[in-house]
This record gives C-alpha cells, sequence and structure tokens, in this order.
C-alpha cells in the first residue's frame, strides 16, 4: 500500500509497519504476484509482492543466513539443495558459500520475480548465474512429485502462507519433502511468526512434521522488517539433530563470510521462550 512517500505493510488487521521510499524502481504484476521494488530511505532496496514485504538490502542477510547454515553446517555431506521459492536469490546466495554443495536447484514458480532480481536487487541475485545453479520455473508441488529421494537438503524460502504460497504449508507439501529427500536428508522451512501464526506453527509442527521424520524442531531469529520481528524456522531430519550434530569446523568456517550466523548463534537459535516451546512441546 503506498502512501504518498511512504509504503506500509498491512501485519494484522490493526498493525501496519511503514517504511519511508526514495523512489518506485519497478511495480508491476506477472502471472501469479503484484510485484514492487522500492528504494526505501533506510533499508535500501526493497522487494515486495503482493504488497508483502520479501527482502530488503539493510536486514535479508540475517533471513537468508539462518535459513541455509543451520541445515548445512549440520549434514555431512550436502552434495545437493534444493531451494522452493526463493526466486530473489540469497538462499541460493548462501549455499554457494559450502564448497561441498555440488548443485543448487532452484524451483521458482515466478520468473518474473527472478527477472525483476537480478535486474534491481543484486545483493541477492549475485549468485543466480553460477554454474551450480539450475534454475527450475516450476510449481514446488509437481518438481518434488518428480523428483523423489534426490536431495541432502530442502530449503522452502516461500512467500506468506497465502494466495500461491498457503499450498507450501499444507499436509501433503511436507510429504512431497520428505519423499524428495535422501535418507539422511534435513527440510527447513520459514515457518512465519510465533507471536501472529501460533496455530500454523502448531500444526505444521505436530501435524505434519513430528509424524514425518524421526527428528523435528523450531528455531529463532530476528529480521526487524518481517512482521514482530521475530521470525521462526521448522526442521524435519531423517538422521541428524540439527543443534546437536553441529560441525563446528563447518560452523567457524562460514562464519567468516556471514554478518549473523556463527556457531554460538546456532546453538543458541533453537532455545524458545515459553509462548513459543509451548507450540512445539
Ligand atoms: N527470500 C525472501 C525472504 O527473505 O523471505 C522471500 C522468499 S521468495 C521471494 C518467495 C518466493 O516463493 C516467491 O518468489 C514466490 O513466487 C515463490 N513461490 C510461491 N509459491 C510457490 C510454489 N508453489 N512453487 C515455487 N515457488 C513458489
Amino acid at each position: 500500500m503506498r502512501y504518498k512517500d511512504w509504503f506500509y505493510e498491512q501485519q494484522t488487521e490493526n498493525q501496519r509497519i511503514g517504511f519511508r521510499i526514495k523512489e518506485t524502481i519497478y511495480s508491476g504484476y506477472s502471472k501469479y504476484q503484484k510485484i514492487d521494488v522500492y528504494e526505501t530511505e533506510e533499508q535500501g532496496r526493497m522487494l515486495t509482492l503482493d504488497d508483502l514485504i520479501m527482502v530488503s538490502e539493510k536486514f535479508e542477510f540475517v533471513y537468508h543466513e539462518m535459513l541455509t547454515h543451520i541445515p548445512l553446517c549440520v549434514h555431512t555431506n550436502p552434495e545437493k539443495v534444493l531451494v522452493i521459492g526463493g526466486g530473489d536469490g540469497g538462499t541460493v546466495r548462501e549455499i554457494l558459500k559450502h564448497d561441498e554443495v555440488k548443485k543448487a536447484v532452484l524451483c521458482e514458480i515466478d520468473k518474473e520475480v527472478i527477472d525483476k532480481s537480478k535486474e534491481y536487487l543484486p545483493f541477492t541475485s549475485s549468485q543466480l548465474d553460477n554454474p551450480k545453479v539450475d534454475i527450475r520455473i516450476q510449481d514446488g508441488f509437481k518438481y518434488l512429485k518428480d523428483n523423489k529421494s534426490k536431495f541432502d537438503i530442502i530449503l522452502v524460502d516461500s512467500t506468506d502462507p497465502v494466495g500461491e504460497g498457503a499450498k507450501l504449508f499444507e499436509k501433503d507439501f511436507y510429504q512431497l519433502c520428505h519423499d524428495a529427500l535422501s535418507e539422511d536428508g534435513m527440510l527447513v522451512f520459514q515457518s512465519e511468526s510465533p507471536f501472529l501464526h501460533k496455530d500454523l506453527i502448531k500444526d505444521v509442527f505436530h501435524q505434519r512434521l513430528e509424524q514425518l521424520f524421526d527428528i523435528s524442531s523450531l528455531y529463532l531469529s530476528f529480521i526487524p522488517d518481517y512482521p514482530m520481528g521475530m521470525w521462526s524456522f521448522g526442521v524435519g531430519s531423517k538422521k541428524y539433530h540439527p543443534k546437536n550434530d553441529l560441525i563446528t569446523e563447518k560452523a567457524d568456517k562460514i562464519a567468516k563470510n556471514t554478518r549473523y550466523y556463527n556457531k554460538d548463534i546456532h546453538k543458541a537459535c533453537f532455545a524458545l521462550p515459553n509462548f513459543v516451546k509451548e507450540l512445539v512441546d
């Protein structure tokens, strides 16, 4: 929602977050969603989809580092990684910091998001032309159905559970992720704000993750331009524990090239406030 020189994201019926805009860089519609890129006064470039903040230049590193490095610093040999969504490229950029990754498949339904990210968001899309990256313009649902037991790690870098993104939070989607993972595979997905999406987190955890994976867990990070600032990530794992099986050497090596993630954050991010523990215990 634009108002004079401000962009407002409607976070709840009675709450908005606003950013003063210098300039609207791009505004248009793809087949799937409204796409806007703003130059903001304080957060740098900002990508919104259907008027929901996806990426800001100032804060995106937190989200992309925490979605990626927790599983990749636990799995002993993450050679093949799948990203579902993630068209801005930030998650792929973080994945390729791990030398052992041989192939990163980016399955993004909307080519427009990739194209506009390449054109206007160089800080997230910088690795999308890397030879290790295989971009598939496809619905993640369909791609998973056709790719069983193929991936060591699957990262679901989705939009919010509305519109096109809603089905990436449904039970059969998690079953497809489970089946597309190798026998020691790990699934991590952004699971929204514990302040705003209690029921979603509870359902996803108890009705999907726990029923499909031997190990399931939730961790947190703090992303100022996401609703309420506190953000959660869900983990389903067939073999490795996302906290206890941290490979410290990997974390120390990656932390030379990160601004948020390090081995201490890796351990601390699984510490949950009581109101969040209640959702997943
Ligand atoms: N990385 C950003 C962040 O920091 O939160 C946001 C994620 S990215 C922009 C979300 C992407 O998920 C969008 O580009 C959207 O087109 C894509 N998406 C939504 N539903 C999808 C589906 N069923 N299959 C593949 N991609 C999908």
